[in-house]
């Protein structure tokens, strides 16, 4: 089974390098008007965005591998648990079984502006 995935990952791996090199290209950059400028400038901040996500993947896929050198690959890195395997074959690189992920994203979205001020807090501010 991990022979599968070492497989699966090595391909994605190669593949999200691939798309790194597409956008090392140069960005074109001062020609034209300020229109199409504007239109550059957008192009790359969106491949900005793109690198970082494409990044983040490559770091997850990297450590799926040590995971799978390690003899640890497919446990959930919360529970301990196996990971559902239909995650595991869609997403190889997963980190999370199902509960916790559903965990992770609540928490996450949670996160935000801090409503609940004590009463310590607001004599600090005075
Ligand atoms: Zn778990």
């Amino acid at each position: 089974m991990s022979l599968h995935h070492h497989a699966h990952l090595q391909r994605e791996l190669r593949a999200v390098d691939a798309r790194l090199k597409t956008l090392d290209a140069p960005t074109p950059d001062g020609h034209g008007d300020d229109a199409d400028r504007l239109v550059a400038r957008e192009a790359h901040e969106g491949q900005v965005l793109n690198r970082a996500a494409l990044l983040e993947r490559q770091g997850l896929i990297q450590a799926a591998l040590e995971k799978i050198t390690a003899g640890t690959y497919g446990q959930c890195e919360a529970c301990g648990y196996p990971i559902e395997a239909k995650r595991l074959a869609a997403t190889p690189e997963v980190r999370l079984c199902l509960i916790d992920q559903t965990r992770a994203e609540r928490n996450a979205r949670r996160m935000g502006p801090r409503l609940d001020m004590t009463s310590d807090d607001e004599a600090y501010l005075g």
